[in-house]
């Protein structure tokens, strides 16, 4: 078999058979095939992309590629939580303890953030003392006796998605529906949960900018799911719009604890609900209105709270900033945007916001970068809302005091105005079983 070959019949048009598609991933993940090769398919998959076995035969050879994750071990239904990538996107710190505060078992691995995108596993390195890295074994011990672990991804997993996605983001296609759908899939299967719930943002904060772009690709993931024999629903959410007000890890730790204690944004508090009520549909097999009548219960009751603590003490981080989040180190400088005129918000670019929050402190260019964990803003005017000139609609924390103009001008500019008002845009646009 030759990659030329196979790079030839997918820029024709071609169907690849399962033996192509394993010859090229495992080849690859050796080494043995070039970046330039991959490159060119991955061009061609772009053009002309996958059927629904292509894509279901890739995702399964890629999660394969590496270690496989056994929660054999966990009694009872192991349920993950995946999100395509969005700005303010906190929602895996509120979820996870309400889903496993109802009994769900939650072993979950979460990523660093890169770009204008946060990760879960920089959040919670943000609480004094938390261990994201912990031993296997006590990762399976600790979902059994309290349902709940939050790690980082470690170890071998995946390897043919780590390879891929840095190519694909020095080549100009990562914006493609199947090799998006497989590099998730991939590594939700080899994470050997039960059932999966997708949160598929979009918006300008996030790689669908379109509902008919952003179905296709929930669809394509849940029926992997389903093939896979991963109960799977996808949840399309808005991602025009920062969710919730904070934006960087420790801002976003505290505002998921305000949610979790009863508190927090309306926006933030509706989409971590339908997001737990998918969860406990999928392990406990009851109907919506049940499950969601669950979720506020343990909300209300604070027993979702107590289980974040739990989750926290157990990996050695600082329970007393989860009950008192004036712990958390406030950043030096703490700057007002106002508002350039009067006007309603009538579109917000997520994006550059997220850029802004970068340009502060908050994320990284590169993997090697150190962040600054309390860096970030609070946004404070959202797209709907009526302002008046020189209203306060953000503020900006920072430790680097040479960013402030460059990020309040960045600030202003994802902003646009109008005379006249703007409906209040949906949080959710869609559920796909
Ligand atoms: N998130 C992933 O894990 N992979 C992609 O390709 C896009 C978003």
């Amino acid at each position: 078999m030759r990659m030329y070959d196979i790079i030839e019949k997918k820029r024709d048009g071609g169907k690849l058979s399962q033996e192509e598609i394993t010859f090229w991933i495992e080849g690859y993940v050796k080494g043995e095939i070039p970046d330039y090769q991959v490159s060119s398919l991955l061009m061609a998959i772009f053009f002309q992309g996958l059927d629904d076995e292509e894509l279901t035969n890739l995702t399964l050879t890629m999660a394969n590629s590496g270690d496989m994750i056994d929660l054999s071990e966990i009694n009872g239904i192991k349920v993950d939580k995946h999100s395509t990538g969005g700005v303010g996107d906190k929602t895996t710190l509120i979820v996870a303890p309400i889903v496993a505060a109802l009994g769900g078992k939650v072993a979950k691995m979460s990523g660093k953030g890169l770009g204008f995108t946060g990760g879960t596993a920089d959040k919670l390195e943000s609480i004094k003392g938390y261990q994201i890295n912990i031993p296997k074994e006590d990762f399976i011990k600790q979902v059994n006796e309290i349902g709940i672990s939050l790690i980082s991804q470690s170890g071998n997993l995946t390897p043919a998605d780590k390879k891929l996605y840095a190519l694909r983001d020095v080549t100009a296609t990562v914006e493609s529906i199947p090799l998006i759908a497989s590099s998730i899939m991939s590594k939700k299967i080899a994470s050997g949960a039960d059932c999966i719930v997708l949160d598929v943002k979009l918006g300008s904060g996030a790689f669908m900018k379109s509902l008919e772009d952003a179905k296709c690709l929930a669809e394509k993931m849940v029926n992997i799911g389903r093939l896979a024999n991963r109960e799977t629903i996808a949840l399309i959410t808005n991602m025009d719009i920062p969710l919730g007000e904070n934006i960087g890890n420790s801002l976003e730790v505290i505002e998921a604890i305000e949610v979790l204690k009863g508190r927090g944004p309306k926006d933030l508090l509706e989409v971590s609900i339908e997001l737990a009520t998918a969860m406990i549909m999928l392990c406990k097999q009851v109907s919506q209105e049940e499950a969601r009548e669950l979720v506020k219960t343990v909300i209300s009751n604070g027993e979702a709270l107590e289980k974040l603590k739990q989750v926290v003490e157990a990996q050695g981080g600082d329970v007393t900033w989860i009950e008192d989040t004036s712990r958390f180190p406030e950043a030096e400088f703490k700057v007002e945007v106002r508002s350039p005129k009067s006007g309603y918000i009538c579109n917000m670019n997520t994006e550059e916001i997220g850029k802004v929050a970068c340009t502060l402190g908050a994320g990284r260019e590169r993997k090697e970068d150190t962040i600054d964990y309390a860096a970030g803003l609070k946004v404070l005017k959202k797209t709907s809302d009526f302002v008046n000139q020189d209203d306060v609609i953000a503020i900006l924390y920072t430790n680097k005091e040479e960013k402030i103009e460059e990020a309040k001008q960045k600030y202003i500019q994802a902003l646009a105005f109008s005379e006249n008002g703007v409906e209040k845009p949906k949080l959710i646009y869609e559920i796909v079983k």
